[in-house]
């Protein structure tokens, strides 16, 4: 019975945690609740950042998000790191082109509409009654490293098409992920 009683409880709380987890990202959060958290860490699905998912081609991974709450003279400092993924169009070729997401986050959330000083390096936001939402500000942040007009560097461009070509005419020996599968064929036969 004991064990049973245990068993329930760790299932539950477990529960708990990941729901609560999710609506960390999602609900907007008071400026104490920030501070109260201290820090927030996790893995954000592309998926689930429709401003992010509008400007990124399908299938474009997570990003990974660390986030830390310090209070400061009135203000909250958001410190953090986000890292990832994503792919966008390439304009010249519009095959996809690889974005490193590799931002470090400095933000100090005032109560106050206009600009408090903040410190150096730190970024003003405003954070009123209503809160923040810590994933509206990770869209943010993903977009501002998003280009409007990305391209491959030039020896990349156009490269799948070009394998493709290939792929279709004389297949040149070990240029094509199928090369030698002729070879290997008639071994088998
Ligand atoms: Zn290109």
């Amino acid at each position: 019975m004991l064990a049973w009683i245990f068993y329930f409880d760790t299932s539950s709380e477990r529960h708990y945690y990941s729901a609560l987890m999710s609506a960390i990202w999602s609900t907007a959060l008071s400026r104490d609740q920030l501070l109260e958290l201290r820090a927030v860490s996790g893995e954000l699905p592309v998926a689930e950042l429709p401003r992010v998912q509008a400007v990124t081609v399908p299938g474009s991974g997570v990003i990974s998000v660390k986030l830390e709450f310090t209070g400061q003279d009135g203000l909250v400092l958001v410190d953090g790191q986000l890292g990832g993924q994503v792919f966008v169009l390439c304009q010249r070729c519009l095959e996809p082109v690889a974005l490193e997401i590799n931002n470090t986050i400095r933000l100090a959330l005032s109560e106050a509409d206009e600009a408090q000083s903040v410190p150096n390096d730190y970024e003003a936001v405003y954070a009123g009654a209503d809160g923040v939402v810590l994933q509206e500000l990770v869209e943010d942040e993903i977009l501002l490293s998003v280009p409007l007009s990305a391209r491959h560097r030039s020896d990349q461009c156009g490269a799948l098409a070009r394998q493709l070509k290939d792929m279709g005419t004389s297949q040149p020996e070990s240029s094509t992920p199928f090369a030698g599968l002729d070879e290997l064929l008639k071994k088998r036969n």
